[in-house]
């Protein structure tokens, strides 16, 4: 099944560290994950999904595990009677900490290496 089809728009850095909603709960559970795998990250600030990593060219080392966590999708969309609709919709999804990623530019040598070797 091809998934390329369905394009979402480029994210800017800075969109990339930006969040309009907080969750105490999976604060929790990033800091609780951070602390089991020994290293300081902090949630919200060194955790972000896949793409919010490559927004910020960075890129997720290869073998690495992402945490996956709950999080509540909302939505608006305006109805045939021109009336907006709202719809939250629990989703999970997978983030990896800074301690997983490196610059994208580092990690493009390494990929040709293992490519030719
Ligand atoms: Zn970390």
């Amino acid at each position: 099944m091809k998934r390329a089809s369905k394009k979402l728009p480029a994210m800017s850095a800075d969109e990339a560290t930006a969040f309009d909603r907080f969750s105490l709960v999976n604060a929790a559970i990033l800091e609780e994950t951070a602390a089991l795998k020994g290293c300081g990250c902090r949630a919200y600030e060194d955790w972000f999904t896949y793409k919010r990593w490559i927004a910020q060219g960075m890129q997720v080392q290869r073998g690495e595990h992402s945490t996956r966590i709950a999080v509540i999708i909302h939505s608006e969309k305006e109805n045939d009677a021109g009336q907006v609709e709202s719809k939250s919709l629990p989703r999970t999804v997978s983030v990896f900490c800074r301690c997983q990623v490196q610059p994208a530019a580092a990690t493009s040598p390494a990929r040709l290496e293992q490519v030719t070797a």
